[in-house]
């Protein structure tokens, strides 16, 4: 890159705001202009039906259905799981109830009751003690969800044995579990849990192609065949049936063939920024370094001037996120720059 006004080489901008900012790879892009495809609202997408399949059963769910984003994904089993007028579970940083606008409220009449958690994980007895049984003079619980990874803890991982306690005590209350999953391939990179052994704890899985994975859209939700059948008609409801697009499904299964396993090298990157800011390499389980500074805002000005984008999550928290288009040069130098900018030496 050249400065426009010194006509100067300048290094490129490290752009650590997201995992979605990756841009599709020439071979991504081959892939999807060589797609096969069918018009999906008839079910007659060959590509849209192989992804599909494939992502329900590597979950070792019986059906998948891909939606345009995480959070229709998440809003659609939110609409299987919770009928109208009664509760779900869930962390109050979830982002089911922090940045999908109050879509299960607006869409789904559900109302939600929330937990707070130390680093984003869970206390399945916490969550034990919130379920409400039927009764004429309360909301009933009808579902709890779970965030693997959660997001704004900083990629946390939920334990195996947390999720496998909560399956539990949601078998014996009559309840449903639903997985925003969005991450869930970081958490099953960094754990070595097979996506199976996630998928078999959940009534719904809800996985975002768009995050660490590098397609440029789409989510899959997986769960039985008869919910997903019900899935399909709430999708098209909300105008999300659509065409030829197995050119998008095309991006999805090229990034679960070729980026699943590299999601490590995003893992180690994080571990090494965490490293470089004298943080706990530890906070970075995952993909996400999330840290406490006194202004966000400046912190995020300060860092942009100098050619590394990092996100405000509030006015204290700073977040950055690895992915497919940041190498270690660029981890290097986002280090470099944000210590000077923490105002500690790298
Ligand atoms: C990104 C994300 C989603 C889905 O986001 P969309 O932008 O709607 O695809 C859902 N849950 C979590 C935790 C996420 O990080």
């Amino acid at each position: 890159m050249t400065d426009p006004t010194t006509g100067l080489r300048t290094a490129p901008v490290v752009d650590l705001r997201s995992d979605t900012v990756t841009r599709p790879t020439p071979a991504m892009r081959r892939a999807m202009a060589d797609a096969e495809v069918g018009d999906d609202v008839y079910g007659e997408d060959p590509t849209v039906n192989l992804l599909q399949e494939e992502v329900a059963a590597a979950f070792g769910h019986e059906a998948g259905l891909f939606v345009p984003s995480g959070s229709m994904g998440n809003q659609i089993a939110l609409r299987l799981l919770v009928p109208p007028g009664s509760e779900l579970l869930c962390d109050a940083d979830a982002h089911v109830v922090t940045f999908e606008l109050a879509a299960a409220a607006v869409h789904g009449q559900v109302s939600t009751r929330t937990w707070t958690s130390t680093g984003g994980r869970f206390d399945p007895a916490v969550v034990a003690a919130m379920v409400r049984p039927p009764a004429p003079y309360w909301v009933p619980t009808a579902a709890v969800a779970v965030e693997q990874t959660h997001n704004l803890a900083g990629g946390a991982v939920q334990e195996h044995a947390a999720l496998r306690r909560l399956r539990e005590i949601a078998d014996a209350a009559g309840i449903a579990v639903h997985c925003d999953g969005a991450r869930i391939w970081n958490a099953h990179v960094a754990t070595g849990v097979p996506l199976a052994g996630y998928g078999a704890l959940f009534d719904t899985v809800s996985v975002c192609l768009s995050k660490g994975l590098g397609a440029p859209v789409g989510s899959v939700l997986v769960g039985s065949a008869e919910r997903i059948g019900q899935a399909r008609v709430l999708r098209k409801r909300l105008g999300g049936g659509m065409r030829q697009v197995g050119i998008l499904a095309a991006a999805g299964r090229y990034a679960l063939a070729h980026h699943l396993d590299r999601l490590a090298e995003d893992h180690r990157r994080a571990r090494r920024l965490a490293e470089l800011l004298g943080l706990d390499p530890a906070v970075a389980s995952t993909n996400i370094v999330a840290m406490e500074v006194p202004d966000a805002p400046a912190v995020v000005a300060r860092a942009r001037a100098e050619g590394v984008l990092v996100g405000a999550l509030g006015p204290r928290i700073v977040r950055c996120v690895t992915h497919l288009d940041v190498d270690d040069s660029g981890i290097e130098r986002a280090g470099k720059v944000l210590s000077g900018v923490l105002g500690h030496a790298p």
